[in-house]
């Protein structure tokens, strides 16, 4: 009820944020380092912001998230964190024998001004860190930035501590995803392996927050990418880099630090997208494309080619995240659909809108940046209603008080289950989404039907 009284106009603020539509950095920092093989995450900050951390994952994926904290009190806050983590990484060791543990800082342990660089070459010093393991740090301050930014400092921290090029080239390809869900990773690796492509990939959250049921407790899950395979990526012949916004500055270091060239392509979400990784992989590795691929493409071609006319045409608005949103709006540009607003709460610079503008045309409103939160999206609707929005669980508020179809995609989607299970990426992906944009569509369609027109065969 309360969104009834969101206004229609429009007025563009400079320093409110109202329901952001983002979340912060080490919710993404932590995401990163659960996508690495033994690895623990640790928060270097309060109780409070590991335990919102943990919970944000736990309530999105329904698999309990392993991370420790400094457990800053009063005193930490007034003279550092440095005795908190020190002594948070001889108990990390004794208590849960990870091999690396990989902190991210918090909005407390920035503004404090803590040097986990120092700090780490202290707990090296002082041999709190055992033969072999390594503890390595993001730095993610939560006042700037969203959890998009925090897991791409994780993943080029991973790069900036892991990779070496040892002056010997090996045959494989780096692949680093975007913040996608596990399925969309395990979906990227698919395709690769179709094609016989020898890979890195980094982070990988297969298995680990959709693994099975089994009846056993797992510290550290099976699956994560190996530090041994992210030190061979200093080796490798290419980077794809997956999502501008989150996975292009690893891909980036690769490049500077061990001279791996790199690609930044968009997600691959839908045809285009997913033919346009596809082709990089065959033109990098050259790799043949097989028929199982060929199936996979042609059957989500025949859908879209079947049921077009129930998708030209349709309006829809999207909020989340960069990359995600990219994916999804040259998805909906392909699919005919027109795209009328395109939000996100993380800024992802100039470069963004101009794809998103060539990909949907210049009509689309695009708006990023911390203002861009759920009131304005909200407000940009009640001013240009759409058929349909695509976003996270927080605009089900809105398409209940505006009476819209809403397709969860992104993160965090705390009311559904599925998207750990079930990608958006690749030609499987793609026959995914449109199978749920399509069944929005008509049972909206069923239930305003009048009974003359209500269809048995659509
Ligand atoms: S925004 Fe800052 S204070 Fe709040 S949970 Fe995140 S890191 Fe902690």
């Amino acid at each position: 009820m309360l969104l009834r009284h969101t206004p229609d106009k429009v007025v563009e603020r400079t320093a409110l944020t109202i329901n952001p539509a983002k979340t912060c950095q080490p919710v993404g920092a932590m995401y990163a380092a659960l996508g690495v093989s033994k690895c623990l995450p640790h928060s270097h900050g309060s109780q409070g912001c590991c335990a919102y951390h943990r919970s944000a994952l736990t309530r999105h994926y329904k698999e309990p998230v392993m991370a420790t904290t400094s457990s800053f009190t009063e005193g930490a806050s007034v003279f550092g964190g440095q005795a908190n983590i020190l002594e948070a990484i001889t108990n990390i060791f004794a208590l849960y024998d990870p091999e690396v543990v990989a902190v991210h800082t918090t909005c407390l342990s920035e503004v404090i001004g803590d040097d986990l660089s120092q700090i780490i070459n202290k707990a090296v010093a002082e041999g709190k860190i055992p033969a072999g393991k390594r503890v390595v740090y993001a730095s993610t301050p939560s006042f700037k930035g969203s959890h998009v930014t925090g897991y791409s400092n994780m993943v080029t921290s991973l790069v900036q501590n892991f990779s070496e090029n040892s002056g010997k080239k090996i045959s494989q390809v780096n692949i680093i995803p975007s913040f996608v869900e596990p399925s969309d990773m395990a979906e990227i690796k698919h395709i690769a392996s179709e094609m016989g492509v020898k890979f890195v990939m980094f982070p990988d959250t297969t298995g680990i927050l959709n693994g099975p049921m089994d009846g056993k407790f797992r510290m550290y899950p099976k699956g994560g990418a190996t530090i041994a395979s992210i030190k061979s990526a200093g080796d490798s012949i290419k980077t794809i880099a997956l999502g501008r916004t989150g996975a292009m500055a690893a891909a980036k270091l690769l490049d500077t630090k061990c001279k791996v060239p790199c690609e930044i392509l968009d997600l691959p979400v839908g045809v285009g997208g997913t033919d346009e990784y596809v082709d990089l992989l065959r033109k990098t590795y050259g790799a043949a494309v097989p028929e199982s691929l060929l199936l996979e493409r042609g059957q989500l071609v025949d859908v879209m080619t079947d049921m077009n006319q129930y998708v030209s045409g349709k309006r829809v608005s999207l909020v989340g995240d960069p990359d995600t949103l990219v994916g999804v709006a040259r998805f909906c540009a392909e699919n005919d659909m027109k795209v009328l607003h395109v939000v996100s709460g993380t800024a992802p610079g100039p470069k963004f809108e101009r794809r998103i503008r060539e990909l949907c045309g210049e009509s689309v409103v695009v708006k990023t940046g911390a203002q861009a939160d759920m009131f304005y999206f909200h407000q940009l609707l009640k001013g240009e209603r759409p058929d349909l929005i695509l976003g996270n669980t927080y605009c089900k508020y809105i398409a209940r008080d505006m009476d819209i179809p809403l397709i969860r995609i992104g993160f965090p989607i705390y009311d559904r289950v599925g998207h750990s299970y079930f990608p958006i990426t690749g030609y499987r992906g793609g026959l995914r989404l449109l199978e749920k944009v399509l069944d929005t569509f008509m049972d909206r369609q069923d239930r305003d039907a009048a009974e003359e027109s209500f269809e048995l065969v659509m």
